[in-house]
């Protein structure tokens, strides 16, 4: 029996949708931009992104990456530019959008792309580079000082920022101004969970609103289809989820940020990081939808799972296999993958979740010395 498992989403309680369902019950208003969807999303602008910019909801994020690319590719590029160390949603948007996606390594620190490689594959590719496709990887705060540099060089960027919804740097939310596209899901898995749902940022209003007219099956003003559209909106009860879980948000981002830190100190103290361990570099606040880390180079995290598994607690590798390891992906081209082969033997990710006690985090880190 599973003592520990990796994830337990915690979604907002029911006693906290009752006045939001009353709300639906008498607007009988049920979907298409409702009034609780707007609120959510003008609530969003002000909290998280003072009104710099604009915001829409999306049914997933996977629809969202689709939504995006779709709006902002170059016409005649044929590439979209991406790592292979993230899920396989990143690639199939690309697919779906009609593109190929086209795989960078990453950085040995920060796990996100490897922006001098990234450049090198811009130089070759040229004007077959459609969009790039960066992943804030686990919801960092990545840098996007160069890739917005590149948008507005005129290479399109879409991040893929599914769990990065609440990270904030220097009093900055993620993705803040930022040109081009920012997607988070809203995934029950992912921190902010509402089931299923996701949010597309961009600094530029004009490029919300596109994707407002592109997820209402590309209707004009006047009801007639004038874009390749298709159905991305939320339900009002969807939105009533969200606007629950923001009322709660920042006491869940601090509740998965004390446990982090559990996890860092036992690190610490147990001598793991002198016995080869190591954590992602990450930077400012982050809302830690689960615990990555790698290994010591020459062990195999298949290994420390079944160790892991022998006691009860149970953990998984994103993302190993990456992306250009598994069968739909194998094909596409990508540039030298050494530091993503290399870290996908030793990744492993462990539980986090908002009830865990330290007592669990003292025992998981226990069996990985063990083993
Ligand atoms: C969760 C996730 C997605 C997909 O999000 P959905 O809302 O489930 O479609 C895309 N990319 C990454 C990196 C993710 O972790």
């Amino acid at each position: 029996m599973i003592q520990i498992p990796f994830l337990r989403p915690n979604l907002v309680k029911h006693e906290a949708l009752i006045p939001y369902l009353k709300e639906i019950e008498d607007s009988r208003l049920y979907s298409n931009f409702g009034p609780l969807n707007t609120r959510f999303e003008k609530q969003v602008m002000n909290q998280y992104f003072d009104n710099d910019g604009a915001v829409i909801t999306v049914n997933n994020a996977t629809i969202g990456l689709i939504l995006a690319l779709s709006q902002i590719r170059k016409s005649k590029g044929k590439y979209v530019l991406m790592p292979s160390f993230t899920f396989a949603a990143t690639p199939l948007a690309a697919i779906w959008s009609g593109l190929e996606p086209y795989f960078v390594d990453i950085n040995s620190d920060n796990w996100s792309m490897n922006e001098s490689l990234l450049k090198d594959c811009l130089e070759k590719l040229g004007d077959d580079v459609a969009a790039v496709l960066p992943y804030a990887t686990f919801g960092t705060n990545m840098d996007l000082k160069f890739y917005k540099k590149i948008h507005e060089s005129g290479v399109p960027v879409v991040v893929d920022a599914a769990a990065s919804f609440g990270a904030i740097k220097d009093q900055i939310h993620f993705g803040k101004g930022f040109p081009g596209f920012v997607v988070f899901s809203f995934h029950a898995t992912k921190s902010f969970g509402v089931g299923e749902g996701g949010l597309i940022y961009s600094g530029n209003k004009d490029l919300i609103s596109k994707i407002r007219q592109a997820e209402n099956f590309g209707f004009s003003s006047n009801r007639e289809t004038n874009l390749l559209g298709l159905n991305g909106k939320i339900s009002e009860y969807t939105a009533a989820i969200a606007l629950a879980t923001l009322d709660v948000y920042e006491q869940k981002m601090n509740v998965r940020q004390q446990i982090y830190h559990w996890y860092l100190n036992e690190l610490e103290q147990k001598g793991l990081f002198d016995k080869g361990w190591q954590v992602q570099k990450t930077e400012g606040g982050i809302p830690h939808q689960f615990m990555p880390i790698c290994c010591p180079e020459g062990k195999n995290n298949s290994d420390i799972i079944q160790s892991l598994a022998n006691l009860n607690i149970e953990a998984r590798t994103y993302f190993s296999p990456t992306c250009h390891q598994q069968p739909l992906f194998k094909s596409y081209q990508h540039a030298t993958l050494q530091v993503t082969e290399n870290l996908s033997k030793r990744i492993l990710s462990l539980p986090l979740w908002e009830e865990m006690t330290i007592q669990d985090v003292k025992r998981i880190v226990e069996g990985m010395g063990l083993s």
